[in-house]
């Protein structure tokens, strides 16, 4: 199985993803994420990158594709959630096809849609773990925390693109660039819209519920198959 999850910055995809991962052993494709590890470790790629990220900016297709290409083929024949990815037109149609040569496709595009209030409440209080990325809320009891829930990393900082005029600019981008990947998606069947406004439990409940309907959907269908060999 092969997930997007799809949505503006601070619709909860990091947080799902990774709920996801944890539940169905998939691979998470998390290409800001993989981006910002080069960017604290100052390789080449981080240092060619950081300004636009800083920014709120994308990177070029080239890089987001090279990125995504060495990603997916360390995970072998795994599934993999894609979170962050694909954000252009040119991205959706290069990873459509690189799934193909591969013998694979997407199997569901998950929208995550929020109100823009909530986002921006969300964003200027996100703090993420340094290691993982794993975001965390502000609301989240951080004084007890003592390390990550997902790598036991104890240390934690807030992404520069979450400051309040990069938030401009990568919602003014998403509009843009982003949003018309929906349309595509939506003629192809492959859109699941879920009610990003409720609680993170709520949330992945529902993304959940939507996963075991795809999977008894693709049951079924198995069924039919042997029937017909019969
Ligand atoms: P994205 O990856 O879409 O940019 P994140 O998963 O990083 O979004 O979520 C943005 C912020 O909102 C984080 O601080 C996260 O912990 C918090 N968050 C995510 N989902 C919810 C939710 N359903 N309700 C409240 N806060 C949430
Ligand atoms: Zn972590």
């Amino acid at each position: 199985m092969n997930l997007v999850l799809f949505g503006p910055p601070g619709a909860g995809k990091g947080t799902q993803a990774r709920l996801i991962q944890d539940r169905h052993h998939l691979e998470l494709i998390a290409t800001g994420e993989i981006l910002r590890q080069e960017i604290k470790k100052k390789t080449p790629l981080g240092l060619q990158v950081e300004h636009i990220m800083a920014e709120g900016k994308y990177p070029s297709d080239d890089i987001i594709l090279a990125v995504f290409k060495k990603r997916l083929s360390q995970v072998k024949d795994k599934g993999v959630i894609l979170d962050g990815l694909p954000r252009t037109m040119n991205q959706a149609k290069k990873i459509a096809e690189t799934f193909k040569e591969l013998g694979h496709e997407i199997d569901a595009v998950i929208q995550l849609t929020v109100d823009e209030d909530k986002l921006i409440e969300r964003l200027s209080s996100r703090v993420t773990c340094e290691e993982c990325g794993r975001p965390y809320p502000k609301d989240f009891p951080f004084q007890r925390v003592e390390a990550c829930s997902k790598c036991g990393s104890r240390s934690f900082s807030r992404r520069p693109d979450d400051e309040p005029e990069a938030v401009r600019t990568r919602f003014k981008v998403y509009n843009e660039q982003t949003k018309p990947l929906l349309n595509y998606y939506a003629k192809q069947g492959l859109l699941k819209v879920i009610n990003g406004m409720k609680s993170i439990e709520e949330v992945n409940q529902e993304i959940e519920a939507l996963l075991e309907e795809m999977q008894v959907l693709t049951r079924k269908s198995g069924c039919l198959y042997s029937a017909q060999d019969i």
